[in-house]
C-alpha cells in the first residue's frame, strides 16, 4: 500500500544511500526520507574525499574494521557505479622525533587492522614519491585513495532508485511513533509506515533518537573549513600529504588532498560549534589555511585559491574532550526494528559500503531478505566527463548527439549534453546545485560567472523554467526575485 514500506531510512547521505542500495538487491520495499531537496546535501558532500587506508583507528573498533573493509570494496563499487576513484597513496609526514614515534605507532596500528603495504620512508625515498615534501620521515600507505564524495553518494542513490527504492526528498522527519508492527513516521505532512526504521541522519542522528525517547546520545558539530586550489597546480602532488597525528585532536590535521577532478584541497580546520547548519568559512581560518598551504606547497600563489567550503563532523565527544569515539551502529533491543547509526564521522565515507553490509545483516534479523534476480548493479553513462575522452570517442558522441559539441562551462569543459543529463537526473531534482554536483558545470575557476547565465537560458528554453523555479539548493534560496525590466516586444 502507498507509503507503507518494509524499511525506511532517514537520511540520504553516503551511508543512508549505501544501505538503500544494498537493501535494493533484496525483496524488501525500501524508502529513503531526506529533509533536503537533493541527496548528499549534508556531510557527505563536504569532506576531503579520501578513501582512508585504516591506519588511524584503534584495532577492534568499528571504525577500523569497517574502514579497511570499505576501502577494499570501493574499487568494484566505483567500477559498477561509474564513479572515478584513484588509489594514489598517502605520505604521513613526521617533522621531529616525537612525530616519528607516532608514525611507528600508526604503522603498527594499521598492520593490526590489516592495512596492506605500509612502509616507513627516509627523506630520499620520500623525495622519490613526492618531491619537496619536507619532514624527516614518512609513513607511506599505498591503499589510500581519492574519490568525488558527492558523485558516489548520488550514484548510490540513483542505483538504489533504479532498483525500486523510493526517495522522499524535501521531507524532514519530525515525529516517529512506535506502533505494534513497526513505526509511523511523519515527514513534512506525509505519514509513512515501516517495519524497520534506520536512523542515518548524520548531524541530526541524536535528534532522531530523541523522537523515539532515546536520550543517551549527543552530537557536537565540529567544523572543518577548506580552500580549493586552481587546477593550474594539477600534477604538483603525486600523493596525499598528511601531518603525523597528535593525540586528542578532533581531526587528522590540516593536509593537502588531490581531488579526482584535478584540484587540490587544503584543510580541514577543527572548530566546535553549536549550530549544525553553520557552514560559514571564516577570515581567520582562511588566513591560517593560506599560511599552512604555502608551507606545504611553496609554489602556491594568492590567485590559486578559487573557493572555500566547510563540512561539519558529527562528533560524539565534547569540545573539552576532543579525539574520537567509535561509530554507534546498533540494532536496538529496547525498540524492536530500530537500527540506529550515530556519530558516523570520518572514515564514514570510506566505510559506507561496509556499514551497508553490517546494517543489511541487522535488517535480516527482522525481515526475510531474498535476493532479487533482476537487480541491476551497474549504471549506464560514462565514468568522468566528455572532455576526458579520446578524440575518436568524442567524435563518435558528437556525431550521435550535437549537444556534446557545445561547451557550456568553459572552465571545466562541460558540454550542453552533460548539463541536460544533469537536469534530467533520475531522482528528479531540479536545483542549480543538483546540476552543478552532477555535471561539474559552475565548479571551475569562474565559479559559474560565465556558465550560470547559459544554464539559466537552457533551463528556460528547454525545460520552461520561470524565474521563481530557479532555486540554488533549497526552497529559501531563490536565484531570482523577479525581472528588472519587461522584455521588449
Ligand atoms: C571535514 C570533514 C572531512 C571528512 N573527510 C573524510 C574523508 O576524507 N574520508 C572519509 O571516509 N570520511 C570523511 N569524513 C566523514 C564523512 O564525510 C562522513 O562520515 C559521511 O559523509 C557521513 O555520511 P552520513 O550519510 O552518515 O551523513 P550525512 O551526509 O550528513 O547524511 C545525513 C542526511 O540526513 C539528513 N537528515 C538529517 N535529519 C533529518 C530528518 N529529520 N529528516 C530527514 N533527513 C534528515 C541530512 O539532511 C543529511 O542529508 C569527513 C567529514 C568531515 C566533516
Amino acid at each position: 500500500m502507498e507509503n507503507q514500506y518494509d524499511v525506511i531510512i532517514v537520511g540520504a547521505g553516503v551511508v543512508g544511500n549505501a544501505i538503500a542500495r544494498e537493501l535494493s538487491k533484496t525483496s524488501v520495499s525500501v524508502a529513503v526520507i531526506e529533509k533536503e531537496l537533493d541527496v548528499s546535501m549534508g556531510t557527505s558532500s563536504r569532506n576531503s574525499g579520501v578513501i582512508h587506508s585504516g591506519i588511524h583507528y584503534k584495532p577492534g573498533t568499528l571504525r577500523a574494521s569497517l574502514n579497511v573493509l570499505g576501502n577494499s570494496m570501493m574499487a568494484d563499487l566505483c567500477r559498477d557505479l561509474k564513479v572515478k576513484i584513484d588509489y594514489i597513496g598517502k605520505l604521513t609526514v613526521a617533522r621531529d622525533e616525537e612525530e616519528i614515534k607516532s608514525l611507528y605507532m600508526i604503522k603498527e596500528q594499521g598492520e593490526a587492522n590489516g592495512v596492506p603495504g605500509l612502509e616507513i620512508l627516509d627523506p630520499n625515498a620520500m623525495e622519490k614519491i613526492q618531491p619537496r615534501v619536507g619532514g624527516i620521515k614518512a609513513l607511506h600507505s599505498p591503499s589510500t585513495g581519492i574519490i568525488c564524495p558527492y558523485s558516489l553518494t548520488i550514484a548510490l542513490a540513483e542505483n538504489a532508485h533504479a532498483n525500486g527504492c523510493h526517495f522522499f526528498l524535501g521531507h524532514g522527519v519530525t515525529a516517529i511513533r512506535k506502533i505494534q508492527d513497526g513505526f509511523e513516521i511523519e515527514a513534512s505532512g506525509k505519514k509513512l509506515t515501516a517495519k524497520v526504521l534506520i536512523n542515518s541522519a548524520g548531524l541530526y542522528s541524536a535528534d532522531v533518537c530523541r523522537m523515539l525517547g532515546i536520550h543517551e546520545y549527543n552530537i557536537y558539530p565540529c567544523r572543518g573549513e577548506y580552500l580549493i586550489l586552481d587546477k593550474r597546480l594539477k600534477g604538483t602532488l603525486n600523493v596525499l600529504v598528511y601531518p603525523a597525528p597528535h593525540h586528542g585532536k578532533a581531526g587528522l590535521g590540516i593536509h593537502l588532498t588531490n581531488t579526482v577532478s584535478g584540484n587540490i584541497l587544503i584543510g580541514p580546520s577543527n572548530e566546535y560549534l553549536e549550530d549544525p547548519e553553520d557552514y560559514a568559512c571564516t577570515a581567520d581560518i582562511m588566513a591560517q589555511l593560506r599560511k599552512e598551504g604555502h608551507a606545504l606547497l611553496p609554489e602556491l600563489k594568492t590567485t590559486d585559491f578559487i573557493r572555500s567550503f566547510s563540512g561539519l563532523r558529527p562528533k560524539q565527544t565534547r569540545p573539552e574532550v576532543g579525539g574520537f569515539k567509535d561509530f554507534v551502529i546498533e540494532d536496538r533491543e529496547d525498540i524492536k526494528g530500530f537500527i540506529n547509526l550515530v556519530g558516523i564521522e570520518s572514515p564514514g565515507l570510506t566505510s559506507s559500503p561496509a556499514i551497508a553490509l553490517m546494517v543489511r545483516d541487522m535488517v535480516g534479523k527482522h525481515l526475510p531478505l531474498t535476493l532479487k534476480n533482476d537487480f541491476i548493479g551497474t549504471r549506464s553513462g560514462m565514468t568522468g566527463h566528455f572532455h576526458e575522452l579520446s578524440n575518436e570517442e568524442k567524435a563518435d558522441l558528437v556525431a550521435g548527439n550535437p549537444d556534446y559539441g557545445e561547451v557550456v562551462c568553459r572552465c571545466e569543459q562541460i558540454t550542453k549534453k552533460e548539463v541536460l543529463d544533469a537536469v534530467e537526473n533520475p531522482l528528479g531534482v531540479r536545483t542549480i546545485n543538483s546540476i552543478k554536483y552532477r555535471s561539474r558545470a559552475m565548479m571551475g575557476r569562474c565559479q559559474g560567472g560565465f556558465c550560470l547565465p547559459r544554464i539559466v537560458q537552457i533551463l528556460e528554453k528547454e525545460f520552461g523554467y520561470r524565474p521563481e523555479d530557479y532555486l540554488l539548493k533549497n526552497r529559501i534560496s531563490p536565484l531570482f526575485l523577479g525581472k528588472m525590466r519587461q522584455d521588449t516586444p
